[in-house]
């Protein structure tokens, strides 16, 4: 492994931390991933289903490397000791 930090994609930050940043800041925790080669379809345990490039530099990687969120959904029922990991950024 190289000693700069390695670049990691949508997908893999979703599988490390079991939640998605929405486009609008809206964390919901995700009940499964699938990944369409460039594409992950992703389905959240609210039953909303986002498709997202599976990118290494984009909104959602940055959000989820850095743990933030705007708020979070509600149907997802977030439990707080998990929400206690993420920082709200306005
Ligand atoms: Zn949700």
């Amino acid at each position: 492994m190289s000693i700069l930090e390695k670049k990691r994609s949508v997908s893999s930050l979703v599988n490390e931390l079991g939640f998605f940043v929405s486009r609008s800041g809206r964390l919901h925790k995700v009940s499964s991933i699938v990944e369409h080669g460039d594409y992950v379809k992703l389905l959240m345990k609210c039953g909303q289903c986002i498709i997202v490039r599976d990118s290494r530099q984009s909104r959602a990687t940055r959000w989820l490397k850095n743990k933030w969120m705007r708020k979070p959904c509600r149907s997802c029922k977030i439990k707080s000791g998990d929400l206690s990991r993420f920082m709200i950024k306005y």
